[in-house]
């Protein structure tokens, strides 16, 4: 069995290759896992097809008691999961508490609850004729096997969260964690086989890009994490098996304060979703738009609420509130932009450049004098910075937050809830909060997923469990029917003139446009 607690984390097959995993606070490695290749994740898929239906015969109840169960696991276990988040991302501690703890004690709970109810037959109605007194019902049943592939941002959130669901409906599932933070995955699934998950139901395919590839080839379904690039690779190979693909991508989260908003909480909000997890969550606020009226009071606000906050490696609760930047190339990207920034004419108000010394930090930076030819409002940073632009209007705000190719997340701030839930309309993002950010995630009973190149599908809901099923359509007739339908052979012209009559009556009774 794999174990997270010793230096080298065993293999579940014989690997081919070993992963480092670095802590990136301190820039140790702290465990090495392995990387499997195409043949072991054959057979791995071999094992999840013969779990499977096991699995399923449990029921919503049978399944649904090894949920609860881990939901408790969870909670009995939140200081040793919250650790092994921190020493893969270098994420504080409070990030992981709030983003990784609180949502894998909501989502167990909640999928183990609502389950049934979104997968229930449904008795459907239909206005067709040739159908009267039948049963009609529409079923939702599992696909199989599910294959998840995740990001390195959320190890729990946006990995094991999406498998609760898969899970749920009756598959078995396939995570494929990003390389860079394997371990919380692994640590979840021991836990998981302790709270009486069969085996080979939920298993951990460690690897990079290649085991991720090699994952699409043998599942059902595939849920993907991750960026846009690698998205359009994922849907590419799952368009070639022909294989549903729910995809959730990258974000340039745009948020809007309009002249009557309370300045005050704006800033505090856009401080907080800004750096929260150092800026990476792919619904960060990426960029501000605000009217001029309260621009000048905005600036002065959140440059100094970001002057103030620590950074540096976590040490505990309470210690700094920025981490580290969890993911090596990505410290290029945002020195990047805050370069390009700079170089076209931005100011730099906090901040600014990656902090000396051991570990991978990056200050948290505040911009002003941006625009649209700049990286920084365009591209996804990924990292703790905040561009603010100055607008006109209202108008103008909405065209600049449209002005991209992402659309996940988005915000608006206004004391007119009314006016602002307007403009929240106008904009082409899977969600909008009005006088809030991001909170739309926690909300499980809402579909969360991206508009434009920031996804297909949605995670939560009734759609975030439906997706990792197929639909059947249920068509009962009852014993007692005639011996054949009235429109069956042979074909006769009284026959015909009756049901051209019947066409009439029934469809040709509105008027011409
Ligand atoms: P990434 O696309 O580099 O990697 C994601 C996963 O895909 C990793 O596990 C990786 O090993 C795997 N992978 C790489 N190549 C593959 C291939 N050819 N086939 C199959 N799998 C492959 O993304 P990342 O850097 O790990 O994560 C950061 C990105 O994720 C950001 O863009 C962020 O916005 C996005 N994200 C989106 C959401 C959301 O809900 N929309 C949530 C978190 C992160």
């Amino acid at each position: 069995m794999a174990t997270v607690e010793h230096e080298q984390v065993e293999a579940e097959q014989a690997p081919s290759n070993l992963i480092e995993v670095e802590n990136p606070g301190t820039g140790e490695i702290i465990a090495t896992v392995p990387e499997l290749d195409a043949a072991a994740v054959a057979e791995l898929a071999a094992r999840g097809r013969s779990a499977q239906p096991h699995w399923e015969s449990y029921g919503f109840q049978g399944r649904a008691r090894v949920m609860l169960r881990a939901q408790k696991w969870v909670m009995d276990n939140a200081e040793r999961i919250t650790k092994t988040i921190v020493s893969e991302t270098g994420k504080t501690w409070e990030d992981a508490q709030l983003a990784e703890i609180g949502y894998a004690g909501n989502a167990f709970g909640f999928w183990a609850k609502e389950a049934e109810g979104f997968l229930a037959d449904e008795k459907v109605r239909s206005s067709q004729v040739l159908v009267l007194g039948k049963k009609l019902l529409l079923r939702h049943r599992p696909l199989g096997l599910i294959g998840v592939i995740g990001p390195w941002n959320y190890p729990f959130t946006n990995s094991v969260g999406d498998c609760i669901p898969a899970m749920m409906a009756g598959n078995s599932v396939i995570l494929k964690p990003s390389e860079i933070t394997p371990l919380t995955s692994m640590l979840l699934a021991e836990g998981l086989r302790e709270c009486g998950l069969p085996e080979n139901v939920l298993q951990i395919a460690t690897g990079r890009g290649a085991t991720g590839a090699a994952l699409i080839e043998h599942v059902d379904m595939i849920m993907f994490t991750g960026s846009t690039k690698t998205g359009r690779k994922v849907a590419e190979a799952a368009a070639r098996r022909l294989i549903p693909a729910s995809l959730e991508l990258g974000g340039k989260d745009p948020m809007i304060v309009l002249a009557d908003a309370d300045v005050e909480r704006a800033a505090n909000f856009a401080t907080y979703y800004s750096m929260q997890n150092a800026g990476q969550t792919c619904i960060s606020i990426e960029r501000v738009y605000v009217e001029a009226p309260v621009y000048d009071e905005f600036v002065a606000k959140v440059s100094e609420k970001v002057r103030e906050l620590r950074v540096g490696r976590p040490e505990g609760p309470g210690s700094v509130e920025v981490g580290a930047i969890t993911f090596p190339p990505q410290m290029e990207t945002i020195k990047d932009h805050v370069a390009d920034a700079v170089q076209k004419g931005a100011r730099v108000l906090a901040g600014g450049n990656q902090t000396p010394g051991a570990g991978r930090f990056f200050e948290p930076t505040v911009l002003v004098d941006v625009d649209h030819t700049m990286k920084c409002m365009t591209e996804e940073t990924f990292g703790p910075t905040l561009p603010i632009m100055k607008v006109g209007d209202a108008d103008e705000a909405v065209r600049l937050a449209n002005d991209s190719v992402y659309g996940l997340g988005a915000s608006v701030f206004s004391k007119d809830t009314e006016r602002g839930e307007a403009v929240a309309r106008r904009l082409q993002s899977g969600a909008a909060n009005v006088n809030d950010a991001m909170i739309n995630y926690t909300v499980l009973e809402l579909p969360m997923g991206g508009a434009k190149s920031s996804g297909l599908g949605s995670r939560h809901g009734a759609g975030g469990i439906r997706k990792y099923c197929s639909q059947q359509a249920i068509v009962v007739t009852p014993k007692l029917a005639m011996k054949k339908e009235i429109f069956m052979y042979p074909y006769k012209s009284r026959t015909s003139k009756m049901l051209a009559g019947l066409f009439k009556v029934m469809y040709g009774r509105g008027k011409r446009a």
